[in-house]
């Protein structure tokens, strides 16, 4: 396994749909575990293909938080989410393209989604709560969409002046 390197907002890739996945690969597999291993080591919750430059439907997450709780690394490809509740939610979500930012942004409170595992198998489940949250923010990735865009506009381009003054230092240093 080997770490992967984040993009950083604004970046033309985290703009972009990704493509569905058609076939499971040795290639695939190998980053699910790299993005599994990159988002733990973050440490975040979930991660899509694109944050790391792999224009690919393929997301992971682990929503699980409490101390002592056994781990539940996920691996979605071509997630499609099937069912969304009346009932919304709000979180303050971040990302791990958008370090140190912060918002609310209110989405369906519970979701229905299916996929395609890693096993090569079709599954589906419903989601609440944080997951619920995670996995609608991560699917919006696979379609270029990020949770600023949920933001007034103002508050977007305050979000996006910051990312590239960050990335500027980055490059400097
Ligand atoms: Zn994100």
């Amino acid at each position: 396994m080997a770490k992967r390197t984040i993009l950083i907002h604004p970046d033309p890739r985290l703009k972009t749909v990704a493509e569905p996945v058609t076939e499971i690969t040795d290639q695939l597999r190998t980053l699910a575990d790299d993005m599994l291993e990159t988002m733990y080591d973050a440490p975040g919750i979930g991660l899509a293909a694109p944050q790391v430059g792999v224009m690919k439907r393929l997301l992971v997450m682990d929503c699980v938080k409490e101390e002592g709780e056994d781990p539940r690394p996920m691996v979605l490809m071509n997630p499609e989410v099937t069912w969304t509740s009346d009932e919304m939610a709000t979180y303050e979500e971040g990302c791990l393209s958008i370090p140190d930012q912060y918002a609310d942004v209110e989405r369906p409170a519970e979701v229905e989604v299916g996929w395609l595992g890693l096993d090569g198998a079709q599954h589906s489940e419903r989601f609440d709560g944080l997951w619920a949250t995670c996995v609608q923010h991560e699917i919006d990735h696979l379609d270029g969409k990020l949770f600023i865009d949920y933001l007034k506009p103002l508050k977007r381009q305050m979000i996006t002046r910051k990312m590239q003054k960050l990335k500027r230092e980055k490059a400097r240093a």
